[in-house]
């Protein structure tokens, strides 16, 4: 191993980088996990999965493009290198009229804003950003930085912090969606973040409602009444219940390679943030947020996702090492938690 490698305390999975700390993992006599012995049958025909999906996003296309009366879509836009690449996309293969709309959680870096500014400009794509009072977002940021609110599954894929965040995240855009009767929500799942088999979704008005009450009930009840704006009205269930959108994220489908993806961005104007962690390329909570999880639980947030590009071939294992297995930037953990008084 090279002196550059991060040092790696726990055995890792020979094929995708899982722990032995990750709930459930068991390896086989060639260190390989079960988690990779599970995905093998259907990793298989990946590649016409792929196709098909894309043709799919095609024919969607075709069929929804200049119908709607303002935007094609709306884009969930943190100006992350994912999400950027998602609109540029979006953009240059089908034209389509997007609004992006950036959640602006008070911890988006100042390398991000001006990307966001960039990308946009660029691409010709209308944005908003939506900004919560700071009192809320502390609470909310603070709460969960300390205690795991969600249930265990969802704390296998992302940090207590970011599931409640990108809980409001996805609410918030579905909801403008609505309003503005946009039949399109984007998002930019990484391929490990999201699986194919959810890419192409119409939503469903009872599941989203579930789902809605789910988080909500998650939150304790003096955070969660404060974030009664942010979350999906009961009336509109009736009220545009012809109109929910179709949820997509193409990136699952769409050839994924970070350095090509940096490298088209750059075009743009867009440039990697010289101010976050390893994992995010556009939130200054990222790096405490990351250490809040591995301190409770022994296993990096961002493992799962990681794991599954290194699995599905569109990382290589070093790359996914050095993402997961560095320490926690100290200087940015500090920051995050001054600023939440912690
Ligand atoms: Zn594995």
């Amino acid at each position: 191993m090279e002196t550059s490698q991060p040092r790696i305390q726990a055995k890792l999975c020979q094929r995708c980088i899982l722990p032995e700390t990750f709930p459930g993992i068991n390896f086989d006599e060639n260190g390989i996990c079960n988690y990779c012995r599970r995905e093998e049958s259907t990793m298989a025909n990946d590649h016409a999965k792929k196709a098909e999906y894309r043709q799919r996003l095609d024919e969607l296309m075709t069929e929804m493009k200049d119908q709607a009366p303002t935007y094609d879509a709306i884009t969930a836009y943190s100006g992350g290198k994912d999400s950027s690449y998602t609109l540029k996309l979006l953009k240059e293969r089908y034209e389509l009229r997007i609004l992006a709309l950036t959640f602006d959680n008070h911890f988006v870096s100042p390398k991000s804003w001006e990307n966001i500014k960039k990308v946009t400009d660029r691409l010709q794509i209308d944005h908003i950003s939506f900004r919560p009072s700071w009192p809320m977002v502390k609470s909310l940021f603070a709460k969960t930085a300390q205690e795991d609110i969600f249930p265990a599954p969802t704390l296998l894929r992302a940090s207590s912090i970011c599931t409640a965040c990108i809980g409001l995240v996805k609410s918030l855009v579905l909801k403008t969606a609505l309003e503005m009767s946009i039949p399109l929500v984007a998002f930019g799942w990484s391929p490990g973040q999201a699986p194919i088999q959810s890419a192409i979704m119409k939503t469903n008005p009872a599941m989203i409602r579930q789902n809605q009450s789910a988080l909500k009930r998650a939150f304790p009840s003096e955070i969660s009444t404060q974030l009664d704006t942010y979350f999906i009205p009961a009336t509109y269930y009736e009220m545009y219940n012809k109109s929910f959108p179709y949820n997509i994220h193409p990136l699952a489908f769409f050839n994924y390679d970070e350095q090509n993806i940096e490298r088209e961005l750059h075009v743009l104007g867009w440039q990697a943030p010289t101010d976050t962690d390893t994992n995010s390329t556009n939130c200054l909570l990222n790096a405490f947020a990351n250490q809040c999880h591995l301190q409770r639980h022994g296993f990096h947030p961002y493992v799962w996702e990681i794991a599954n590009m290194v699995r599905q071939g569109v990382m290589n294992r070093d790359e996914g090492i050095k993402k997961i297995y560095p320490e926690q930037n100290q200087k940015m953990v500090e920051y995050a938690k001054e600023r939440l008084e912690l």
